[in-house]
């Protein structure tokens, strides 16, 4: 795993590429949800937090409206681009990242200049663990701060939510960016996706002598997938039906009469939403009241209802779960949209290298590509580094 370069190194790699010093150096983290999958475009509750991994980059405007973007991640040259004939679906690859945030930007009528920048990650690409939403947080925290727009937390929230589903077009909810730009240390983000209300709960399992181990099963997932998309439908009808503006609104005692309204898929889908909702809940009372020791079986439950209710579990993420529930682990689930990504598992520190050894045994005998094992702690969100 790379770490990332350290922010006086960044600002001389960035002023060797550009050939001056940058305004200034920002990072924003990527996360890990805790509980809480696929509740968020349903006007539900998610329980994030804020990763020891970031996105660090270093800006600085420009007089004119070319943007330049390096980043030190292997194989990506200096890209090039117009600020003023940005529309959705332009520019390529990670660059889109960070040319939609200054689309959304001006779109909120924000003059941005053009910026030099270059990135620095050690948000793991694909894992589920939202490098591209470090990058977005990341970037418009500095353009925020560099153009004196001044938005608060919500709107940078929705405007990275603007520049993800409309520049960049994948139809993800304000879950991630949440968690990257008002996550705190040693705390989780309780989020209200309704109407992004946050409370933060402490989650500092190290003092409960846990470790968080994220379990990444190193299959691809992509939220262009026709899963994902066929899960949001799914959704939309079975609040249709259940004459609901957003699942958030049906409660778990009427998940009983909603059986006879619901087709059986349908009512699957719905039955995962509404009782993972529930566990959200149940999460962040007992971490206000008894710590994240007694969390393990919500978990554990969770990590069932998507395996069999949304069914978006895969054989890698079942294997790594099962494997840490059985070497120790005292809860455990997959994360992230599904069909591939991690699975994280909640362990107490005496557990952990028993853990890792039969995650990695039971992958191999499965003749499985090797999984990739690593902790994260509850950190900071998104800041100025200098
Ligand atoms: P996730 O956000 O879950 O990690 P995505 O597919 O949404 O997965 O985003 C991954 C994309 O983000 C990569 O394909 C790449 O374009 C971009 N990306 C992430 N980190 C870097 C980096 N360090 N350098 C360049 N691009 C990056
Ligand atoms: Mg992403």
């Amino acid at each position: 795993m790379t770490t990332t370069t350290d922010t006086s190194v960044l600002s001389a790699r960035f002023q060797e590429t550009f050939g001056s010093v940058p305004d200034g150096v920002w990072q924003a983290p990527g996360r890990v949800n805790l509980i809480g999958e696929h509740t968020d475009y349903n006007e539900g509750f998610v329980l994030p937090f804020a990763i020891d991994k970031t996105a660090k980059v270093a800006i600085r405007l420009r007089e004119d409206s070319t943007v330049r973007l390096l980043s030190l991640f292997g194989g990506h040259g200096l890209v090039e681009a117009e600020l003023s004939g940005l529309e959705p679906g332009s520019g390529e690859g990670w660059s889109r990242y960070p040319l939609g945030v200054a689309w959304a930007l001006k779109e909120r009528g924000i003059d941005v200049p053009g910026f030099d920048l270059l990135l620095d990650s050690d948000v793991p690409l694909g894992a589920g663990l939202s490098s591209s939403h470090a990058i977005e947080c990341a970037v418009i925290s500095a353009l925020n701060d560099l153009t004196g727009a001044g938005l608060g937390a919500e709107d940078l929230v929705l405007a990275t939510q603007r520049a993800e589903n409309v520049f960049v077009g994948a139809p993800t909810g304000i879950m991630d960016q949440s968690a990257s730009l008002r996550g705190a240390k040693g705390h989780a983000v309780f989020l209200d996706c309704r109407d992004q209300h946050v409370d933060l709960v402490p989650f500092d399992a190290e003092a409960w002598g846990l470790v968080l181990l994220v379990i990444d099963t190193k299959v691809s997932h992509s939220h262009a997938d026709g899963g994902y998309a066929s899960r949001r439908a799914s959704c939309e009808l079975g609040a249709e039906i259940l004459g609901v503006k957003a699942l958030r609104d049906v409660g778990v005692d009427s998940l009983e009469e909603a059986a006879g309204l619901l087709d059986e898929t349908t009512l699957r889908r719905v039955r995962h939403v509404v009782t993972e909702n529930d566990r959200v809940l149940q999460t962040v009372e007992i971490l206000n009241s008894e710590g994240p020791a007694r969390i393990g079986p919500l978990l554990d439950a969770s990590h069932v209802s998507m395996r069999d209710d949304f069914e978006i579990s895969c054989p890698e993420l079942d294997l790594a779960v099962e494997t840490a529930r059985a070497n120790g682990a005292i809860g455990a689930r997959m994360t992230g949209g599904g069909f591939g990504g991690s699975a994280i598992a909640l362990t107490p520190v005496g557990q952990e290298q028993q853990v890792r050894d039969a995650v990695v045994r039971a992958f191999a005998e499965a003749a499985f590509t090797a999984p990739d094992i690593f902790t994260v702690t509850p950190a900071a969100g998104a800041l100025r580094l200098a």
